[in-house]
């Protein structure tokens, strides 16, 4: 069997020489290089998303950031401005395999070995994976995203770094070991790994202050470019890291919070909404104009809002999930958007 066999294949993901088409014009996806993007890199993307793009610019689940509503004819000049600050890969097979997370608060060790993976990544080509094949880098600390989903996750603790392969602990290898038997397991192999003493515990977002960084949110992952390019040119902040958690950990405190989150009580870090209508020409509802009324009016437990069925927002079953359909919602408790819908409800109901 074919490496890219022994792994289920999901679909694709847009990258900058890739771009997807979606309802308000192509959007690319861009893979920070060992999870930040330096403060110029992040100033020059807000405004390449303002003088390409419709200033929307996405927050992923897998640490990535889009830019939305870009023209086929700005592509060229998007790939200029991108390779200028150093967010260009050389072909669209070593963009789709960088695919690594690492944690936001990760200290120097960890992304010295985040690093060398993707370096490992890229120009290892007996790699042919499924386009949606993740990786992860972390170690421990407060805001751990070692409970992420990824398909070989890497767990750093001083000279040893044990090893996941999809949800499964399997051992630990020196640190000097590691990139190798990492690539090994995603090339169907098994590495010889010692048992492991303990499993790791996985953080969760915080936001504010946290452990010299400071946490912001974005309201569905969604951030305007005008609030990127003011955080990112804050002076003393030089680094922007991204999270699973459609936060951004920057190593300052800026002054203007631009409009972003930094109270986790505040209802909008409970509501999961896709871009929903128009943006996404799959959706017949505005979820995110929905989720804004829903939030103001209060509520109890988490919320999903999706434009349709295929739930991009969420995967995990949310207290009430909301889904698309010609214009209306179908409800769910306590489930996901593939649950049986138990009624239909009108946007202004909401
Ligand atoms: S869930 Fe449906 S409507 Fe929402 S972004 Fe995904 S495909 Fe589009």
């Amino acid at each position: 069997m074919s490496t890219a066999a022994a792994f289920e294949v999901k679909g694709w993901c847009p990258g900058v020489l890739t771009p997807m088409p979606s309802g308000d014009g192509l959007l690319v996806r861009i893979r920070p290089w060992g999870g930040a993007f330096t403060a110029a890199q992040a100033a020059g993307l807000a405004e390449i998303a303002m003088r390409l793009g419709n200033g929307h610019i996405d927050l992923t689940r897998r640490a990535n950031l889009q830019i939305r509503g870009l023209r086929d004819e700005a592509l060229d000049d998007l790939r200029d401005a991108l390779d200028r600050l150093g967010l260009l890969d050389p072909d669209a097979a070593t963009e789709a395999a960088r695919n690594v997370m690492v944690g936001p608060l990760a200290g120097t060790d960890v992304r010295a070995l985040a690093g060398s993976l993707i370096r490992a990544i890229a120009s290892d080509r007996r790699l042919a994976l499924p386009a949606k094949f993740g990786w992860l880098v972390e170690g421990d600390g407060p805001l751990s995203i070692v409970g992420e989903r990824a398909d070989v996750a890497l767990w750093v603790r001083g000279d040893s770094v044990a090893l996941r392969l999809h949800g499964d602990w399997l051992g630990v290898v020196p640190r000097d070991q590691a990139i190798k038997a990492a690539i090994g397991l995603a090339l169907g192999e098994r590495p010889l790994l010692s048992a492991m003493n303990e499993l790791p515990v996985a953080g969760a977002r915080c936001l504010g202050a946290v452990s010299g960084f400071f946490g912001v949110g974005a309201p569905f992952g969604r951030l305007e470019a005008a609030q990127l390019r003011t955080v990112a040119t804050t002076p003393g902040i030089s680094e922007l890291r991204l999270s699973p958690w459609r936060a951004l950990y920057l190593d300052a405190q800026p002054a203007d919070l631009a409009g972003l989150i930094v109270d986790e009580a505040d209802p909008l870090l409970r509501i999961e909404a896709c871009p929903g209508a128009p943006a996404c020409s799959s959706s017949t509802v505005d979820t995110r104009r929905d989720a804004r009324r829903l939030a103001a009016h209060g509520f109890d437990g988490t919320i999903h809002l999706s434009g349709c069925a295929k739930g991009c927002a969420r995967s995990t079953p949310a207290d009430l999930t909301l889904v698309g359909d010609r214009g209306r919602y179908g409800v769910v408790h306590n489930g996901t958007t593939r649950d049986p819908i138990e009624k239909f409800v009108e946007p202004q109901s909401l």
